[in-house]
């Protein structure tokens, strides 16, 4: 299990990251969240006053771009050219930002092969949109994970509730759950694809609990 490759994908709030995380903390394995190298890009591109839709400019910055991925704590940090933006990449901005810059071919290809060196290292539970189709074709096990885009502005008004963040109504985050869909799903780059062989997963009607259980229990039956 030490050296197993998993790949979970599917649109923002299905819940990935929390089930990835606690996957990784029970296999014994690394997790990487690669939405958060799209949000560190995203944030420099919005500090730098760069056009999010301005492929070539975005293309010259990524040049000079150095993003690493650091564990402590028991967490996942983002360095931006060597400064830590963990935090800042969370703001809603910084969201539609990543929704954005995510569909230049520049900024892909160097995260994509970034994450591929990050899984020759270890085994590792990598959540995204193309973990499956594009960084890890040959993955171990292939999760594509859904939810009605109703529960996932729920979950996420609920979070931003208990965090204390919350700062819009139910329909606004509705509405930006569907802008992202629909950038994520439309791009001409790696779109948000079911890989042919994923197991798809709906949690609309699931707790956190039961979709973490139902992720384990497909990760249990296809190990060997
Ligand atoms: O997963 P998260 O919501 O943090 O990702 C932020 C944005 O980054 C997504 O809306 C998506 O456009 C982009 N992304 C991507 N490919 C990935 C991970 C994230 O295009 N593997």
């Amino acid at each position: 299990m030490k050296n197993i490759r998993i790949a979970i994908d599917g649109p923002s709030g299905a819940g990935k990251s929390t089930i990835a995380r606690h996957i990784a903390g029970t296999l014994g394995i690394l997790y990487l969240d690669t939405g958060a190298m799209y949000r560190a890009v995203a944030l420099k591109v919005l500090r730098s006053g760069i056009s999010l839709a301005d492929a070539a400019a975005i293309a010259r910055m990524m040049k000079d771009t150095r993003i690493d991925v650091e564990y402590r704590d028991d967490s996942q940090h983002i360095l931006l050219d060597g400064e830590d933006v963990s935090g800042e990449i969370r703001s809603n901005e910084v969201s539609m930002g990543a929704s954005a810059v995510s569909a230049h071919l520049a900024v892909r290809e160097r995260l994509v092969s970034l994450q591929q060196d990050i899984a020759r290292r270890s085994g590792v539970v990598m959540d995204g949109r193309d973990i499956g189709t594009k960084v890890l074709p040959n993955a171990d096990v292939k999760i594509f994970l859904v939810a009605s885009p109703e529960v996932r502005a729920q979950r996420r008004f609920l979070e931003l509730q208990e965090k204390g963040l919350l700062d819009k109504t139910y329909e606004a985050l509705l509405e930006e759950i569907r802008v992202r869909d629909r950038n994520d799903s439309s791009r001409t780059h790696s779109p948000l694809l079911q890989a042919e062989d994923a197991v798809l997963l709906d949690t609309t009607g699931f707790s956190l609990k039961e979709a973490t259980d139902a992720v384990m229990a497909l990760i249990e039956a296809r190990k060997d």
